[in-house]
This record gives C-alpha cells, structure tokens and sequence, in this order.
C-alpha cells in the first residue's frame, strides 16, 4: 500500500472557533478549561477527518495555541530571557504571554517576540529568541499528550516537528552563536526523539525547508551536524522539505541519515528524476504532490501517469502527500461560489484535497475504479470547463496590456524635483506625522458590514455608518494633531479582500479563512479571470474623509504584488501578467482620486519582501516585474501627486533596490523592531524619497513610552536629515482598540513635537 499521510492541518477550526474561543478567554469570558476543551475538540475532529480520508498515518503537532514555532519553542524550553522568571504555568498562558508581551507596571513592560514572515507565504512565526543563558529542556509535556488523544483516534501516527536547523535558523541570536546553540539544541531533540520511540510513535516528520534555500556552507555543515547527531534516535525520521527544490543541496539531503525524504513536487517537479536518482535503496520517498499554497483542483491524471511507474520502482517506499503544510489553504469549498459554479466546482480546499490525494492513492493502489475514478472525472471537466470559459479571458485587459509601453511605468520628473512641488503644494511641517491608514474596526463597523452583506441593512444606512466612521477617525486624527490623515478604512474587511470584491476577476469566498497569524485570519480572494475595475473601488469614502478636513487625507490602495501575494491566483498565466492587470485597474483609479482632490496616495506593498523568490537566482528578475507593476499603477500622476507606499515585516535588506525602484515619493516601514536600523540601510542603500520608519510595534497592545518614541526618532535623525523623515506606526491600527490607538499617537505626535522643537522646525522642510 501506498502510505498517505499530511504535512499538517489548519487548527483554526473550520468555523474559526479556536480563534473565538481564545479571544473569549483573553476577554475573560471564558475560562481556560473552556478553552482546552474547545482545544481537544478541534483537534479531535482534524485527527477523524485524516483517518477518514484513509490517512495511514495522522499528524500530531500541528496544532498550536499562537504559532507551531512558538509551540515548539515552548516545548524545547527555549524562552526568551526577559520572559524566563515571569511565564505562567498553562503552555496556552505561555504563548499568548511571549505573543502578546506583559504590561507590568512596576519592572516595565516586557515586549512580545518578533514576528517574522514564514518563508514567502503570508502566515507568521514567532521568532524564538537565543541568549547566553538559554538552556534548552523538555519543557512541556503537551505533545506527548496529544500523541496519546491522537491513539484515540488511530493507532498509526506521525508526530511532526521543525527540524534542528531550520528551527535554528528562523532564530536570532544574542550573546550566543548558532553552533553553540546547536550544539545545546541536539541532546534535547535527542531526548525528545526517545520519548516518541517510548511512546511508539514510528515516524517523526522532521520539517527543513532551509533545504530549499541558498544555504550557505555553515548551515550546510550544521544540517550535518545535527542529523547526525540525531541518527542513533530511535524513530524513523522523515526529512521534510517544501516551497521549492532542493537543486543544490540534493546531494546533501540524500546523504542525511535518516529513513525518509519528503519533497514538494508542486513548487518543483523537475526535480523528481535527480530524487529518484538519489534516494538511495531503502528510504522512503513522501511525493508532495497535492498543493499545500492554493486552491485549484489538481491534475490527477498528471499525477497517475506521473506516480505510476515510481510506484511499480519503489513499492511501499512511495508515499503521496500534501507539497506543504495546509495551514495555507481554508477547510471546505463545500458551500462557496454557488453562484460561480464553474469556478466553484475547479476548488481544492483542505476537504476536496484529501479526497484528492486518496483517490490518487487508490489509483496507484490499483484499486477498484469506483474508488477514485468520480474524484478523477471530476477533477478532469473541472478543470477543462474552467480554462475554456469566457470567464477567463477578457480581450479589452489583453489589448490593454499589450498597449503598455515603458514610459507608462515612469514619472517622468525626477524624486526631488517632485519633492519641491509636492513640498509647496501641501505645506507640511517638519517629520509629519501620519498612520498608515486603518483605525480600529470596531463592533458597530464589523456588523454594519456583516449586516450589510447579508442583506439585512439598506445600501443607504450602510453608507451612512461608514461615513460616521470616517468622521469619527477624522475628528479624532484632527484632534489629536495629526498632520496627514487617513479615512480609517473601515469598509474593508481586510486590505486585499475588499479589493478582491470589487475588482473583475476576482472573487470571494464566505468561510475560506486561513491563519495569518495568532487568532488573525484572512480570507484571501481568489483570482480566476482576467482583473480589470468595472467600477470605482475606494473613491467614495476617500472623497467624503477629504470633504471633512482641510488637512491631506491620504488615499489607500493596495499595491499589485501585495493583491497576488494574498490571494489564490490563477495558474494558467505567468503572475507578472496578472499583476500588470491589477496595476492598470489601480492606475484608473489613481486617476480618479487624483481628479477628486485627493493629493496623497498610498498603495500599500507589504507583500514585496515576502513575496521575493527564496532563490536569489530568481530574485532580480521577479524584482523587476513586481516593481513594473507597481509604477504601471502610479506613474501616471501630476507631479504635484504624493505617492507613498508602505511595508512591514523587516529583512528589507534583500530588497533595497526594490524599494527604490518602486519610485514611490514617501515609504513607510517596519522599523521599530529592528530599532531603526532600517533608516541607516536604506539611506546607505542610496535611497533618494521621504521615509517614514514605524516608530512603534502595532501588533503589540502595550502603549510605547514617549521618551522612547524620542530615542527612536532621533537615531532615525541620525541617519537621515528631518526634511526626508516622517513619524508614524509601524503598520494599520484596525486590529487595536481606540483607547490603545489614542494614547499611542498622543505618545507619537507629542515626541515629534518634541523632537522639532529640539532641532528647530523651521529650518528643515
Ligand atoms: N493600509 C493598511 C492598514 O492600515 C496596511 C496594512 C498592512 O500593511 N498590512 O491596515
Ligand atoms: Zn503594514
């Protein structure tokens, strides 16, 4: 038999409940036994559906209370230092303690661990922090916990972990180096292997992505180091890697010790022949080849004629599998699109996707045609009908597009030159202060959108809610003294989302969430045709903030890159194509915004850093057409027109010609995390517009202290002269509290203004 198993499932539950109970039990409404309970549940009825699709093996340690990094974390005792004397007992308490940060009033607060982007998808990890005092333990016992619920269910199980290197290498490091890390790590997840083998557990699924990376020659030696380290272990260990090839670190994961290799033959197939070549008489080959990333039905007959002849080579050493974890993926297509069936009967999610990979099993298993043929025929006319619809292709986008020639993706006057006019026209003082454009959606907002989705309030009394939002952040912005505002964005869901329901070719689901991070879900909009505005997507509301103030408002966009990135794309059409499709619909309503009045406008691009190639060979080309399409939408304006953008979750240093090639006239960035550092990189890097480094970390619900917003702000002045900074947050404020947002800023204009005051403000702008 073909062995099937999971990289790992949502936990989130498929009507989020895991995200409800937990900020119930943040809000004390519900206790932690509660909590627990809806816990197990969850991850109980995760471990029936595996069982059920015929999984022979079923995945524990996929669950987790925050993040499955910090879990771990957790579970090796590596906890950061300030953190070490102070963490509750619960493991659930221990999470949301270093995820969250302490307030405490009497030592000072202690700030959460960073958060950082998990390779190019859009989920977060926590990022564990090493010092000289980190002695990694045992330090929980709730995976052995979960193994023995797991055996409720189903003898056969697979406990999954990262591996060593990979967990050292998503660290960072303070007063202690990776090699004596490592060399502390091993004897724990040594240890932690011997309690799996005492608890019968055959195989352990060592995640290492890191193989799919440049690696260079020290990590290369400590993948070595650390499996042979781990050979003696009792399990049999599956080295697991995803979201690319291995190419040149083949040879190296074929020597590892160890009984198993899985690899992602989605992101890349070609390397399936070099694998085989490589694998060695008695390992396990696990064929990722169900798509962990997005959501279209697979080409099963590809897979059959693919698999088939491994299967007669290798015999029960071929495992199917998912590419990667389906953390990315949402649960059940079941209920979605019904009024797009042919888009909706092409989706895979979690649900679809096990039917998938146990029809291909049962068909390389030779199994009875009933067995997998419906699931196949299905897969086939799905597929077929799709691509040959007229949804799909627009030929105005495609005579549009090929119309586009260089000079519609360049300003044609240089940054300064349209600094001094932008300069003259809006008459800002010194370090403006800014947001970077959502305010807190509050109870009242949430439902006025749900109200009005679901038809139970008139399109009129919708408007006028919203509108009373934006008055409401006006005023608040007004009174607080900031000096460009924002309209608040209180009609988006969520900044890719709202885009994705008003812009042709795309669609939304209603219950396809997946975590982004924490108890933060998304729900990313799916494009299957061409993209193209039928219809003005934010001009409404931003015309109406500007009517309230004689201070700018800064208009919101998202920003193509950032529009692919977080949603499930197309696979029939190279991405640049598609993001020059998006960047045209954003340049109509640029346009429009331009001739409403609006002279500021932000097209947010958080995904460009995250989106970036994990092959530095595939990163200059990406690069080019992820910043081409990027001017494509904003080239186009008078020179009097301030474009910003805006960026969070750091590592920017790969991507500092990009930024600048976006020409955008103002960046706002993560930077208080990294204590500004960002500012020094970038103007290092010859960057030539306005920066606006995050002052303060927004995913943290501590208040950031004046003086240190002042300390922050002048090492931001260290690096770059008052006349090219702006003060601002790190990211949105919409996942914050009023209360929380008001006395932050007050905290940020008051050390701007202390800031001028200091160096004199009249003589930088
Ligand atoms: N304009 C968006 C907001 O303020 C940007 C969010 C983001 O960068 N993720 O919410
Ligand atoms: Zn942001």
């Amino acid at each position: 038999m073909t062995t099937l198993h999971y990289l790992g499932l949502p936990r989130i539950g498929p009507a989020r409940e895991l995200k409800w109970s937990i900020e119930r039990y943040w809000q004390n409404q519900v206790s932690i036994d509660d909590l627990e309970a809806t816990a197990r549940i969850l991850r109980r009825a995760q471990w029936e559906r595996q069982r059920d699709s015929g999984a022979d093996l079923i995945s524990v340690g996929d669950f987790a209370w925050y993040d499955h990094i910090l879990e771990q974390s957790l579970l090796l005792g590596v906890v950061p230092s300030r953190f070490r004397d102070t963490l509750p007992t619960g493991i659930a308490d221990r999470a949301f303690t270093i995820a969250r940060g302490q307030a405490d009033t009497t030592r000072g607060d202690r700030a959460a661990s960073p958060m950082q982007k998990w390779f190019d998808t859009n989920y977060h990890y926590l990022q564990p922090e090493w010092d000289d005092d980190t002695c990694p333990r045992l330090a929980s016992d709730s995976l052995v916990h979960q193994i023995r619920e797991a055996r409720e269910v189903q003898q056969g199980v697979k406990v999954q972990l990262i591996g060593p290197a990979t967990y050292l290498w998503l660290s960072r490091f303070d007063g202690i180096d990776v090699d004596e890390a490592l060399e502390r790590l091993l004897p724990v997840y040594h240890q932690l292997l011997g309690v799996l083998s005492r608890e019968d557990v055959q195989w352990v699924q060592l995640d290492e992505p890191l193989l799919c990376l440049d690696l260079p020659t020290a990590w290369r030696s400590r993948m070595e180091r650390a499996y042979s380290g781990l050979a003696a272990s009792p399990c049999s260990k599956l080295l697991t890697t995803y979201f690319g090839g291995l190419e040149d670190n083949l040879s190296l994961a074929a020597q590892l010790p160890v009984q198993g290799l899985h690899v992602d033959l989605v992101s890349a197939p070609d390397q399936l022949t070099g694998v085989l070549d490589r694998l060695g008489p008695n390992k396990v080959l696990s064929a990722g080849i169900i798509n962990g990333r997005n959501i279209w039905r697979a080409d099963l007959d590809h897979w059959a004629a693919t698999l088939g002849p491994i299967r007669q080579q290798l015999g029960d050493r071929l495992w199917v599998a998912t590419s990667c974890s389906l953390l990315h993926v949402p649960y059940s297509a079941g209920q979605e699109l019904t009024d797009t069936p042919l888009v909706a009967d092409a989706l895979a999610f979690v649900v679809e996707k096990q039917q998938e990979l146990s029809a291909l099993r049962a068909r390389l298993d030779g199994a009875p045609e009933a067995a997998w043929s419906g699931t196949f025929r299905h897969n086939r006319s799905a597929r077929q009908a799709l691509a040959e619809s007229e949804l799909r292709q627009n030929p105005e986008v495609a005579r549009r597009l090929a119309g586009v020639e260089t000079r519609h993706r360049q300003r044609p006057e240089p940054v300064d030159e349209r600094k001094a006019v932008q300069q003259a026209a809006l008459g800002l003082p010194a370090l403006p202060t800014t947001t970077i454009g959502s305010f807190p959606q509050t109870t009242d907002i949430r439902k006025a959108r749900r109200d009005f989705r679901q038809g139970r309030i008139e399109q009129e009394t919708y408007h006028r809610i919203m509108e009373q939002a934006i008055a409401h952040a006006i005023a608040r912005q007004e009174a607080l003294g900031l000096d460009v505002l924002v309209h608040g964005e209180p009609e988006r869901n969520d900044m890719v989302e709202y885009f994705g329901e008003s812009l042709a070719g795309f669609t939304t689901t209603r219950g396809g969430w997946v975590q982004s991070y924490g108890t933060r879900c998304v729900k990313p909009p799916l494009i299957y045709g061409d993209v193209y505005r039928e219809k003005p997507l934010t001009l409404p509301w931003a015309t109406y903030a500007q009517s309230l103030s004689k201070r700018p408002v800064k208009a919101m966009l998202t920003g193509p890159t950032t529009m692919l990135a977080w949603a499930f794309v197309r696979e029939d059409q190279p991405q640049s194509v598609i993001a020059d499709q998006v960047g045209l619909a954003l340049r109509d309503e640029i346009h429009d915004l331009e001739q409403a009045g609006l002279a500021i406008i932000q097209v947010d691009e958080p995904a460009l850093r995250e989106k970036l190639p994990l092959r530095r060979q595939a990163q200059a080309a990406w690069l080019d057409s992820a910043t081409a399409a990027f001017r494509l939408a904003t080239s186009a304006v008078r020179p009097e027109t301030q474009i910003h953008t805006h960026m969070c979750y750091s590592h920017f240093q790969d991507i500092l010609h990009g930024i600048q090639a976006l020409d955008a006239d103002v960046i706002t960035i993560e930077a208080a995390r990294s204590e500004m550092a960002l500012v020094r990189d970038l103007a290092a890097a010859g960057y030539n517009g306005d920066i606006g480094p995050g002052l303060y970390d927004i995913h943290s619900p501590l208040i950031p202290e004046e003086s240190q917003l002042r300390e922050r702000l002048t090492r931001a002045l260290a690096s770059l002269p008052a006349a090219r900074l702006w003060v601002n947050p790190d990211c949105g404020l919409k996942t914050r509290q009023w209360a929380e947002v008001e006395a932050a800023l007050t905290a940020m204009v008051a050390a701007t203004k202390a800031v001028r005051e200091r160096i004199g403000e009249t003589a930088v702008r």
